[in-house]
């Protein structure tokens, strides 16, 4: 039995990062992976492919735009399966990147299935049989699934999970997104970009749950005249099969009625669930939450000691950044370093057009909480920089203390995602709303909506 460090099982951005940097600090590392390629969700059906396909969809959809610049276009041709080829080849070159990057840093790959027969073991079922590692430390990374409703039936073929709508053949005519959060509308936009007609249904009566209202309904309005249409409200009770395609029923939420919904492909993006089947947890001990998440403390130790886990996996926002935090900080603290995360400033980005960006609390959480607290907010439309570039939709808002200190921070825009770095660093270091507004920022740039935000949180914007 060959013995180790640190056994990683999952090869996901938590896990990679995790065996990475345990490496880098000395440890002996091996990383198990059961789907025949590392990088996880992130690199094979999540973060990467759909952010190849909402580009390639966006230049697509750009030139259709390009009058309004002086410039004539013929008619754009869409060939789906270039389009596809070039998502497959940098998920690949990317995947092979990783494994470089073992090599490089000593940590040996082991293909197939994890398990914890007992602590300080663990088997893998591989193709060629099983086999046994002695691990002084084994590290839960097993990531998350798509989650599916009660009684729909997900083929990958007519109603899809992320991973199908990220690999369709053709363009379907009208698809029907299940949730409005950020799988959904990333996805839904890609494929109306690429000419489906695209209703998104949503239970609640707003879009991406959880980020701060005002912004989201800036990203709804910004995506409605995009082309994505919007059923609000509505509950999904059934999808019925017919040779015309689907028929989906509907209810009405706090209303006494029904409708019906046809539609050749549905995607159902309602969420994601922790990955934890066939590692034995129960009969190790290993304690999981009431939704299956796999409890941990500060140090990400399980209920088992030697068992620890990270990502995905354990309770926290499902992000891959979010994932790699929790494997550098876990490696530093098995070698005695120490390593921290500061899950209030994790910021999480939707890619669509306009990026919905947001960090720390939203202006809903601070009036629930009874926080006193200044706002500040810079439209876009007064950018010159977005002038010039056409990208007018959305605004810039923070939120902070009565003395400045930034509480939470909501971009609805173009580079929203790029932009919000800025205050992720001004929060985390404690900078205030007053230092934001003082720092020198380039000129004609979006970043000046950031310190404009921060001047009218103080009363005093300049362009507004
Ligand atoms: C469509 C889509 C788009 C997304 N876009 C973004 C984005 O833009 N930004 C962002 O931050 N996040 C995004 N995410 C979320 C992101 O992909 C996840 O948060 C991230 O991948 C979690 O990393 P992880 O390492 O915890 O788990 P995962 O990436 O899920 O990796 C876990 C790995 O463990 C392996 N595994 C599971 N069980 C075993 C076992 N028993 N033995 C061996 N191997 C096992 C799995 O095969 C998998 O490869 C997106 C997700 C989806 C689906």
């Amino acid at each position: 039995m060959k013995s180790y460090d640190l056994v990683v099982i999952g090869g996901g951005p938590g896990g990679y990062v995790a065996a990475i940097r345990a490496a880098q600090l000395g440890m002996s590392v091996a990383c198990v992976e059961g789907r025949g390629a590392i990088g996880g969700t992130c690199l094979n059906v999540g973060c990467i492919p759909s952010k190849a396909l909402l580009t390639s969809s966006a230049k697509f959809a750009e030139l259709s735009q390009m009058a309004a610049h002086g410039i004539g276009v013929e008619s754009a041709t869409l060939d789906l399966a270039a389009m596809m080829g070039r998502k497959d080849k940098i998920v690949g070159d990317l995947t092979k990147g990783i494994a470089y990057l073992f090599k490089k840093n000593g940590v040996d790959l082991i293909e197939g299935w994890g398990s914890i027969p007992e602590p300080g073991v663990v088997k893998v079922s591989g193709s060629d049989g099983n086999t046994l590692l002695s691990a002084a430390n084994t590290l839960i990374a097993t990531g998350s699934e798509p989650a599916s409703l009660p009684g729909i039936d997900i083929d990958e073929t007519d109603i899809l999970s992320s991973t199908g709508a990220l690999a369709l053949a053709q363009v379907p005519q009208h698809l029907v997104v299940i949730g409005a959060g950020v799988i959904g509308l990333e996805l839904g936009q890609v494929w109306s970009r690429l000419g489906a007609k695209v209703t998104v249904v949503e239970y609640l009566d707003r879009i991406l749950p959880g980020n701060d209202g005002e912004i989201a309904k800036l990203a709804q309005r910004a995506l409605t005249k995009r082309g994505l249409k919007f059923q609000l409200g509505r509950k999904l009770t059934g999808i019925e099969r017919g040779a015309d395609g689907l028929k989906l029923s509907l209810e009405r939420v706090g209303k006494d009625s029904t409708e019906t919904l046809e539609a050749d492909k549905v995607l159902v993006a309602i969420g994601r669930r922790p990955v934890t089947r066939g590692l034995g947890l129960d009969a190790l001990g290993v304690a999981t939450n009431s939704r299956g998440f796999i409890e941990v403390n500060d140090a990400f130790m399980t209920s088992v000691q030697g068992v620890y886990a990270i990502g995905d996996c354990t309770p926290g926002p499902m992000l891959a950044h979010k994932a790699e935090e929790d494997g550098v900080a876990c490696a530093e603290m098995l070698a005695g370093k120490a390593g921290h995360v500061e899950y209030n400033t994790v910021p999480g980005v939707v890619y669509t057009d306009p990026e919905v960006a947001s960090l720390g609390a939203t202006e809903e959480v601070l009036k629930e909480a009874g926080t006193d607290y200044i706002t500040g907010k810079f439209n876009f439309m007064a950018n010159s920089r977005a002038r010039s570039s056409g990208e007018t939709d959305g605004a810039v808002k923070v939120l902070a203390a009565p003395d400045g200190t930034i509480l939470g921070a909501h971009i609805c825009g173009a580079h929203g995602g790029d932009l919000i770095a800025e205050l992720v660093l001004a929060m985390t270091k404690g900078v205030s709303v007053e230092e934001v507004a003082r720092t020198c920022h380039a000129h004609p740039a979006l970043g000046e909506a950031v310190k404009e935000a921060c001047l009218d949180a103080l009363g005093r914007a300049i362009h507004a």
